[in-house]
């Protein structure tokens, strides 16, 4: 699934960078970003996400305005194609932050969302991944040698100067009905402030125990580069709680910070200067 990893990032950047072109904000261009990554069933967000437990597709999406600190999140929603969308609108139109399961939907269909049947969601190339499971039990998908496909995450800086993050995720494979990771949690795997905007992906428990994307922004609001942090964040993350995953970060000055401590992780980035395109960081 290389080539369409890539492909799908690629496509993703172009969505993020048109939206920045027309003079939209950041908090645009890394909704759009991620909706294509979404769309695309390569990846572990909206539809061809992993199966939980009950064979079901349960998402988790969080965006966050690093100029405002306005963040929207849903958890555990199970019948909305795009769960960024729906976390979009907590952000514009709720005082609260976010919504999980029925009251999600519900918050979301009244706020335009259409409601989809769950069975959309899923494709047989994860009915039979879980059946596998089922089979021969779980491994680390995060770990060497995985089978892994990725949560999607954008970071964009605007012309403004202002800074915004969104992270989607179907959650990990054959996961228990109700379980939450950490990519929808506020400074978890996802977080955006004046200083930095990051996005995770990995094993969600490691993850959120560490407040992984709160630590990383922190760093960088501190004068560290988003280079060296990213890098730092990976070693913490396996040194502290025996993680695996990758982040991207991204400061007000447009630096931008990559890692992985997974054999790969899809990634594109583009700046007036510089656009790129991979799937494994050279060492
Ligand atoms: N972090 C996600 C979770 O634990 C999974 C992933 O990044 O692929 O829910």
């Amino acid at each position: 699934m290389v080539e369409a990893h890539q492909n799908g990032v690629r496509n993703a950047l172009a969505a993020g960078w048109r939206a920045l072109e027309k003079g939209a904000s950041a908090l645009d261009a890394v909704e759009e970003a991620v909706v294509v990554m979404e769309d695309d069933d390569t990846f572990d967000a909206g539809r061809g996400s992993f199966l939980n437990r009950d064979g079901k597709v349960q998402l988790d999406a969080l965006i966050m305005d690093g100029h405002t600190l306005r963040a929207g999140g849903v958890g555990c929603v199970e019948r909305i194609r795009n769960a960024v969308r729906a976390a979009r609108k907590v952000l514009e139109e709720s005082p609260h932050c976010y919504f999980v399961g029925e009251g999600a939907e519900r918050f979301a269909a009244e706020h335009g969302i259409p409601l989809i049947d769950n069975s959309e969601l899923v494709v047989d190339r994860e009915r039979i991944r879980l059946e596998d499971v089922r089979q021969h039990g779980m491994r680390d998908e995060f770990a060497p040698a995985p089978t892994g496909h990725d949560t999607v995450g954008a970071i964009a800086l605007d012309a403004k100067g202002r800074l915004a993050a969104a992270t989607s995720t179907g959650g990990t494979l054959n996961k228990a009905p109700g379980r939450v990771g950490d990519s929808s949690l506020i400074g978890c795997g996802c977080y955006a402030d004046e200083s930095a905007a990051v996005s995770t992906t990995g094993w969600g428990e490691p993850m959120m125990k560490l407040v992984l994307g709160k630590w990383a922004v922190d760093r960088v609001e501190q004068g560290r580069s988003p280079e060296m942090v990213a890098l730092e964040a990976m070693s913490y993350l396996k040194a502290r709680a025996g993680g695996h995953g990758g982040i991207i970060l991204l400061d007000r000055n447009g630096r931008v910070g990559l890692a992985h401590n997974t054999p790969r992780m899809a990634f594109s980035y583009k700046t007036e200067k510089h656009e790129s395109v991979g799937i494994k960081l050279e060492a």
